[in-house]
């Protein structure tokens, strides 16, 4: 790999700033302008600088430099994949699962993913920060729900607040005394790491709630220097931190990949929490895998390292039913048995080991 020096003083955010940085061709210019004008656009210095010009391949460049595939719609694709208009009792809030809501501040981010599932809601050009009169409303909603254990703080990317507004934030659901649980969704400790400061890190640290980060990351390479310390921020200040990524096509669809993205995390003292399957995100498609695919993937990375190194994969499911496990099983049952006649004794399973080696449960006498 050719080393890139370059890195912009300013996040690109048009075709042609792409183009007179060197990382898409002019002749590409007329389609990535009408990419531009549905999905928006941004490359931060941080970003720019970690992608190699000259790999028409980079994974990095992958994820977030706009591509003239994303013109192409599929049927099966849709503006809101993974349903989550179907969950929204008041602007803001999404309540799709009893005990935890999310909570969508703001529809901006410092980098925007071109695999993006909420890709149609996000950017600039999109509603920005929710109205005072449309938080207050959400906080209301929380305040009366006292199932919900758990809030969200999702978008866009909750880290783009100033610290200032996110204090007051994290104190306004602290203050609801069934929130126990404050997680926040980023992408910021590796696309724009010296947002996480001194301030940043106080601002979300409450009385009456456990605040979790989840680092939204999809490359080892997007663990620079500057991006751990950033995450070492979040850890030292005793808030814990999972892991979340996607399997996407060309960026780390591959164990070795992904084994060294998930050991990036747990070197950050990271938990892998979720690998998603890339969501049914409108002009997606070249950037999803098979299902089978990922599940021998995820089969390949339980040989490789251990339970601390191994995210869940799952996917969400279109319209609003929320996530199950996708697998891969290394259980089946040998025989068919009836649960009324069924002697537990007569029960086989073939189990797969990490090696791929097929073995009997329980083992014959
Ligand atoms: S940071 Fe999250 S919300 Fe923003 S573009 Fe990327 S995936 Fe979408």
């Amino acid at each position: 790999m050719s080393t890139n020096h370059f890195k912009p003083i300013t996040t690109l955010r048009e075709p042609i700033e792409l183009a007179s940085h060197g990382l898409v061709p002019v002749s590409d210019l007329p389609d990535l302008e009408r990419v531009a004008a549905r999905y928006a656009v941004a490359v931060t210095p941080d970003v720019a600088a970690l992608i190699d010009p000259d790999d028409p391949h980079d994974p990095i460049a992958r994820q977030y430099i706009p591509s003239a595939e994303e013109l192409v719609t599929q049927a099966n694709e849709r503006a809101d994949p993974i349903g989550d208009d179907a969950h929204s009792p008041v602007s803001g809030i999404v309540h799709r699962y009893p005990d935890r809501v999310l909570f969508k501040l703001v529809h901006v981010c410092a980098v925007y993913c071109r695999f993006c599932f909420r890709r149609e809601m996000v950017g600039p050009g999109k509603a920005t920060t929710l109205s005072k009169g449309a938080y207050e409303n959400a906080l209301a909603y929380i305040r009366a729900h006292s199932e919900v254990w758990e809030v969200i703080l999702t978008g866009g990317d909750p880290l783009m607040l100033s610290p200032r507004r996110l204090k007051e934030i994290m104190a306004d659901i602290s203050r609801i005394d069934h929130v126990k649980i404050i997680r926040i969704h980023t992408r910021v400790p590796v696309a724009e790491p010296a947002r996480i400061n001194r301030e940043m890190i106080a601002a979300l640290k409450v009385r009456g709630a456990t605040t979790w980060v989840a680092l939204h990351a999809n490359h080892a390479r997007e663990f620079t220097r500057t991006a751990r310390t950033a995450c070492a921020a979040f850890v030292d200040a005793g808030i814990p931190m999972v892991s979340q990524s996607v399997l996407l096509r060309g960026v780390n669809d591959d164990p070795a990949v992904l084994e060294a993205l998930m050991r990036c995390f747990v070197e950050c003292r990271i938990k892998p929490y979720y690998l998603h399957h890339g969501d049914l995100a409108p002009g997606t498609s070249h950037l999803r895998t098979t299902l089978e695919r990922g599940q021998e993937i995820m089969a390949a990375l339980h040989g490789r390292v251990s339970g601390l190194c191994q995210p869940d994969y799952v996917i969400d499911i279109p319209g609003g039913h929320g996530k199950a496990p996708a697998g891969p099983t290394f259980l089946e049952p040998v025989n068919s048995f009836s649960a009324e006649r069924e002697q537990p004794a007569e029960r086989r399973y073939r189990i797969v080991d990490y090696c791929g080696d097929v073995h009997l449960y329980p083992p014959e006498p």
